[in-house]
């Protein structure tokens, strides 16, 4: 069965302007974020209802198609692309509305394609709050979020995506639909489906609704900015703020050869002698509530050998300017190197210190840059490995995720799998866990056309 049968029998149920084959329009969705891989699609689909999906997914069963969600395609690790050289997309676009803000029940209902900031502002007019803030919250997608498990700098005190979702509507690789929770915050009934979906990478389902959770607003929100003359000095000050009764809603970091790049483009203080940075911000009642908090960080942190100085920020232009140094890291490197290796990796929290150590030692060894940045307060670090003309030696990556494994950490964070960390999951979890996942990705997905090849092989 061709392609142009496909075509033709996709035309009896979806409106021709659903269905692109315009090379040029095609060609906005051959690559990701990760920049690593390019793999034009032959077909684009956008729905509008999901009438229109289960009819696509039955379709595609019957051509044994694979077929691929597309949220905004900021995905880092080649996940929303095909290994295959037909395949088709299934853009969540028109997907983009905010069903409804539940002020009585603090619940947003969502289609999966609304940008993660616009439900952030739309909570916000009702005073509530969602808090999950991936950097790339001003362009990724509810539903590319949730497919990939994303998080930001706020997990410390709030947590991730998945920690707000308290229901979903998905239609299947059997193109059946689910509709699993709904506005209940707690559940005890049977096995935990909605969280299957998490990190799935479209592999078990479409999702085409989302129940969240909403918080009230916090009171207040205070931004620290913290110079060491060291990264190493500054790691040794995230465990002893956790440790004496603060919870900062983040706590991030930023090293040396970051603040090199970023101090070319922002005004960030101590430009001139820190050679490490963190980012705290916190959530405080009253003026004498921040006073203490202050207080109490800036006594734990003072104390520390490598400190420079200690930075409350008044002015929310330089607030702005710090935080958007900060979501600027990657993008900076991908302007100025040709080529940028990114692990995203995950570590228990106390481990991070000797992890990086490691880290930088052995590239040093091997004269790479690399930087490592990122969420000090979740262990979760951001690995950049620098290069410019040269391909990067791969016993480098096998090492960095040796290390990972050794300290009990796991290859992704918040980022997911994809292409990227596909044949090293196994190394981390098993060979059983891989089973009983492709297990599970049969009952989902019997003949394996959503998401082919991705996750696990
Ligand atoms: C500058 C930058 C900063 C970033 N910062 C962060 C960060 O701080 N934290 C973080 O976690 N990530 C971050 N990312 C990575 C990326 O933004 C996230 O992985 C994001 O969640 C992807 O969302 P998306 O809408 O672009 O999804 P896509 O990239 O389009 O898709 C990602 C995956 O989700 C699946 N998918 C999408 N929609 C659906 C659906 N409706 N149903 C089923 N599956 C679906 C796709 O098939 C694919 O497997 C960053 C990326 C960039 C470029």
């Amino acid at each position: 069965m061709s392609r142009k049968d496909f075509l033709t029998s996709l035309k009896n149920f979806i409106s021709s302007d659903s269905i692109i084959t315009d090379p040029d329009i095609i060609a906005g969705y051959s690559e990701d974020k990760s920049t690593l891989y390019k793999n034009t699609p032959k077909i684009v689909l956008r729905p509008s209802n999901k009438d229109e999906i289960i009819k696509i997914v039955a379709l595609s069963r019957e051509f044994r198609r694979t077929l691929i969600c597309w949220g905004k395609g900021t995905s880092v690790t080649g996940s929303c692309l095909g290994f295959e050289e037909d395949y088709t997309i299934l853009s969540m676009e028109r997907f983009n509305k905010i069903v409804e803000i539940d002020r009585s029940n603090l619940i947003a209902v969502v289609e999966p394609g609304v940008i993660t900031s616009d439900l952030k502002s739309e909570a916000q007019k009702c005073n509530l709050f969602y808090p999950p803030d991936p950097a790339s919250f001003e362009s990724s997608t509810i539903g590319g979020n949730i497919a990939t498990g994303a998080g930001g700098p706020s997990a410390v005190k709030y947590g991730v995506t998945k920690d707000y979702l308290t229901g979903l509507d998905v239609i299947t690789g059997r193109g059946e639909e689910l509709k699993l929770g709904g506005k209940v915050v707690k559940k005890s009934s049977g096995y935990n489906l909605i969280d299957l979906f998490v990190s799935s990478e479209g592999t078990l389902g479409v999702i085409t609704k989302i129940y969240l959770k909403l918080l009230p607003k916090p009171l207040n929100i205070f931004t620290i900015y913290i110079t060491f003359s060291d990264i190493f000095y500054l790691l040794n000050s995230v465990n002893l703020i956790l440790t004496n009764n603060i919870l900062p809603i983040s706590i991030e970091y930023i090293d040396d050869t970051a603040l090199d790049f970023l101090n070319k483009r922002f005004n960030l203080p101590d430009s001139d002698k820190s050679r490490g940075s963190l980012i705290i911000q916190i959530e405080h009642d009253c003026e004498e509530d921040k006073e203490y908090l202050l207080l109490k960080i800036y006594n734990i942190v003072s104390s520390l050998k490598g400190f420079i100085n200690f930075y409350p920020i008044h002015s929310s232009s330089k607030e702005r300017e710090i935080w958007s140094a900060r979501r600027s890291i990657g993008e900076i490197f991908k302007e100025n190197f040709s080529i940028v290796v990114k692990a995203d990796i995950v570590v228990p929290r106390g481990c991070i210190f000797n992890v990086i150590k490691e880290i930088k030692n052995f590239a040093a060894d091997y004269g790479v840059l690399v930087s490592c940045f990122g969420h000090a307060g979740d262990g979760n670090i951001h690995i950049n490995y620098l290069c410019d003309k040269k391909i990067l030696d791969p016993s480098i990556i096998q090492n960095t995720y040796s290390i990972v494994k050794k300290y009990g950490g796991l290859p992704s964070g918040e980022h997911g799998i994809g292409m990227v960390k596909r044949d090293i999951l196994s190394d981390f979890i098993g060979g059983s866990q891989i089973s009983i996942m492709k297990e599970i990705k049969k009952i989902f997905d019997p003949d394996n056309i959503l998401n082919k090849s991705k996750i696990f092989s």
